[in-house]
């Protein structure tokens, strides 16, 4: 997903992550919620880390198709048994 400019008059420049359909000339200030207008720049050459970049894509990919799972991971830890006798009172489910 790139990342966009924006320049509020009163905050200063501010990016935002947006899919290109997403995409508006007219954001709004995310410190003063005032309108904040498009700033057209050089492209961001940072590289980005492997890891981070499989991570960023599985997130986006989750948002519109999340992984349909048939059961709960296994668990390997096991629920603490109280032995505080005011527990024993408690309402059971
Ligand atoms: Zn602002």
């Amino acid at each position: 997903m790139p990342t966009y400019g924006f320049r509020c008059a009163r905050c200063g420049p501010f990016d935002v992550r947006r899919s290109m359909t997403e995409l508006s000339e007219l954001e709004r200030c995310p410190t003063c919620a005032g309108p904040a207008s498009r700033v057209f720049g050089a492209p961001a050459l940072r590289a980005v880390a492997p890891a981070m970049r499989r991570a960023l894509d599985a997130q986006e990919r989750s948002a519109h198709q999340p992984a349909v799972v048939t059961s709960t991971p296994p668990s390997h830890r096991r629920t603490p048994i109280s032995t505080d006798p005011r527990h024993a009172r408690l309402p059971r489910p």
